[in-house]
């Protein structure tokens, strides 16, 4: 099997293809963000300086000058602490979509509070979030928690509608997680819609949905604009770790994507037992592309068995009410993907040069644009 030369995605990562040195279109698709972002650099610090000014100088005289998503995680953890070293006025936004650890629900109880920051919460109904878990499950696809994804985007985005904040920072880093590939995921409102029509049993009354014309509004009116420091400034998730646990007292929940359980169930069961799917591969993509590991070792890492927690599948059954032969029948139907439903992907695509214009002023995420608006390479049809 052929693997890239510089980071460790083989033949099988959707979309790959391999230059004459054998380094992967992934491992270019970085180096070009880091030249875009000059990422690490005295230049990107000093971009980075400028936004936060701009940032202040929008906010001065509120209370808040900026919403960040909080998980309880590292990244968006360690952002709150840094918005408030940078003289931020941050406002804390967490999506509950009540699968939450005990762990988390403490972390950001504990970082919020020893920053003196306000949090507000939107807890979905939780015979909702179920009833759109469950459905997903039946409708066969791998994106078993994209409702959380969306749901916290939009509660970002109507939060600091609702404070009339213009700045949205998130805690990615394409240098520590990667991108996710291209075609070995898809998820917007509509597709949410259109399975759980199809699947769900009960209306939506609490769950934040994302529809095409709330998108634009935030976009176009609201001019709310996406900021995420740690593409400009050098980030290490390990230090990131030690001040937290230092300063906050938080603590570490023993795994990315481990947080919340409807995140670890498809990350440590649904998506590598149904689909083959092993979603480590970009975060040990990243970590051999810049130094945290050799190639070797994170070889090495990505061919150990996946662990999961014993108490998981019980708890899955439990809470979506499956019986043990509906559980194997969802684990063993046929896969389906996001092709099979309807999703908002060709509007995305036709309106792709606005897109490009609203990506570059800051309007919709790169990452958003990258992904959303380009026909994926391996498109079945
Ligand atoms: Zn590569």
């Amino acid at each position: 099997m052929r693997i890239c030369q510089r980071c460790i995605y083989d033949e099988n990562v959707p979309g790959i293809s391999f230059d004459e040195k054998g380094i992967c279109n992934y491992c270019r698709q970085i180096d070009d963000l880091e030249k875009q972002y000059d990422t690490g650099t005295p230049k990107g610090e000093s971009r980075f300086k400028e936004i936060i000014d701009k940032i202040k100088k929008n906010g001065n005289g509120r209370k808040y000058d900026c919403v960040i998503g909080v998980s309880g995680g590292t990244d968006s953890s360690i952002l709150l602490v840094k918005a408030v070293n940078w003289g931020l006025k941050p406002l804390a936004v967490h999506y509950d979509n009540t699968w939450n650890t005990a762990i988390s629900t403490e972390n950001i109880r504990k970082v919020t509070k020893f920053l003196n920051i306000d949090l507000f919460t939107h807890v979905v109904d939780n015979a909702e979030a179920d009833d759109i878990f469950r459905s997903f499950l039946f409708s066969g696809v791998p994106e078993f928690d994209a409702s959380t994804d969306i749901g916290l985007v939009q509660v970002l985005r109507s939060t600091a509608a609702k404070y009339k904040i213009k700045y949205i920072l998130e805690g990615h880093s394409f240098k520590a997680e990667g991108l996710s590939p291209m075609g070995n995921n898809y998820f917007d409102g509509k597709y949410i819609d259109s399975i759980h029509k199809k699947y769900g049993s009960m209306k939506l009354k609490t769950y934040p949905n994302m529809k095409f014309y709330d998108f634009m509004k935030w976009v176009l009116i609201y001019r709310q604009q996406f900021v995420r420091p740690l593409w400009y400034i050098e980030y290490s998730k390990h230090e990131a770790r030690k001040i937290l646990e230092d300063m906050t007292g938080w603590s570490y929940y023993g795994g990315h994507h481990l947080e919340n359980r409807a995140t670890a169930f498809l990350h440590t069961i649904y998506n590598p037992q149904k689909f083959g799917i092993d979603n480590r591969n970009w975060s040990l993509a990243a970590e051999v592309r810049s130094g945290i590991l050799t190639r070797h070792q994170g070889l090495k890492k990505y061919s150990e068995p996946i662990i999961h927690d014993p108490e998981l599948v019980s708890y899955v059954k439990k809470r979506l009410c499956l019986s043990d032969s509906e559980y194997e029948e969802v684990m063993r139907s046929a896969p389906r993907s996001w092709h099979d439903f309807k999703t908002y992907k060709k509007r995305f695509e036709r309106l792709r040069p606005l897109f490009s214009i609203l990506a570059k002023a800051g309007l919709v995420p790169m990452s958003f644009y990258l992904k959303y608006c380009f026909p994926f390479p391996d498109n079945k049809r």
